[in-house]
């Protein structure tokens, strides 16, 4: 059973969806998170226990909703998909918990986004696989409490720090998801190329690679990209040159900046003198939601250190003013 798709769905989800591997061995990087599910998959198996709930953490398009999506095929179970802002009281979840089989999964992409009532309402269907339903109101209100099917909670989210303490304490696995490196991206690559019949050379995969944000769902793109940009004005294939060509239109530097990264980092250096400045006030210059600047620009600019977080905000690094071809300024004298 696939439910409703997560809000916000679009042209590039799509090619995401067509391109997301069907089983744990089509998986790449992330061993380590993925050796342990391989574990809990086959004692659920051997046990006949539905999978205890899983919590997948990390930035955007690295694979939460992908590791989320192979279980299943694991397992030989259904899944449905819902996502945080999708549920905004209770009764939105008694669709998805009536449907559940034994044994299938609930998928809730952005689960810190979905409000306390219904955290709670979900607490007992978690713990003891039971909701209880409030009938009527006032004086004539009761509670009847309805038997689920055991099944498999599984949430996805940008933001652990968000989620309440009891919510986290019931998931029974928390796998953080990384970055990608350069080889582990141009492996993704060159499958999701063969997947498309598009021919490309070795170092083309790498140049996408090195040029990706170290995000595999920002490599599917610049990809598509190259693929477009070839079949529009070459002969449909991707080399090393073609790469290049494409990602320079697409105006993605060298280094794999794309046009708000760089955007972030002057309004950063320009507007306030490099920091530290709070993302709120960086977030209304840039006229973008803090959570964009929060959720998708800063996780990739921390790890490359272009950016420090300070206690009292961010701070851009000598790496920034070099990756934007500036004279860093001169250390203050202490
Ligand atoms: P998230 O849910 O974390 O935002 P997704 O799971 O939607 O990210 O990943 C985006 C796309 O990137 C997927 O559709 C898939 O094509 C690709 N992808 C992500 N992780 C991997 C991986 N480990 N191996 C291969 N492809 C991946």
């Amino acid at each position: 059973v696939i439910g409703p798709a997560p809000a916000g769905d679009d042209g590039p989800s799509k090619v995401d969806a067509a391109l997301r591997p069907k089983f744990l061995r089509e998986v790449v990087g992330q061993r380590k998170v993925a050796e342990r599910l391989e574990i809990a998959v086959a004692a659920s198996k051997k046990l006949k226990e539905p999978l205890g709930h899983i919590i997948f953490d990390g930035p955007p398009g690295l694979g939460k909703t992908t590791f989320a999506t192979v279980l299943p095929n694991e397992l030989g179970t259904s899944i449905q998909l819902t996502s945080g802002p999708a549920l905004s009281k209770p009764a939105d979840m008694l669709p998805f918990l009536t449907n559940l089989e034994e044994g299938s999964i609930l998928f809730i992409d952005e689960i810190h986004r979905m409000p306390r009532v219904v955290e709670e309402f979900i607490y007992p269907a978690m713990e003891d696989f039971r909701i209880d339903i409030v009938l009527g109101e006032g004086m004539s209100a009761r509670t009847i409490s309805m038997q689920l099917k055991r099944f498999t909670l599984i949430g996805a989210t940008t933001r652990s720090g968000m989620l309440s303490g009891p919510m986290r304490d019931r998931f029974k696995m928390h796998e953080h998801l990384e970055f990608y490196s350069v080889e582990e991206l141009a492996t993704i690559v060159r499958i999701n190329a063969a997947k498309l019949n598009t021919p490309i050379t070795d170092g083309a995969a790498h140049e996408l690679a090195r040029r990706s944000r170290g995000t595999p769902r920002v490599a599917n793109a610049r990809l598509h990209w190259a693929r477009n940009y070839s079949a529009a004005l070459h002969d449909g294939a991707i080399t090393e040159a073609v790469a290049h060509a494409a990602l320079d239109k697409a105006e993605v530097d060298a280094d794999g900046l794309d046009k708000n990264d760089r955007r972030y980092l002057e309004t950063l250096i320009d507007v306030f003198g490099g920091g530290p400045t709070g993302v709120e006030a960086l977030a209304a210059t840039m006229n973008l939601a803090a959570d964009t600047l929060s959720d998708e620009i800063e996780p990739y600019l921390l790890r490359e250190q272009y950016i420090v977080r300070s206690p009292r905000g961010r701070v851009v690094t000598p790496r920034a003013f070099a990756v934007l071809g500036r004279q860093s300024p001169p250390k203050p004298r202490p």
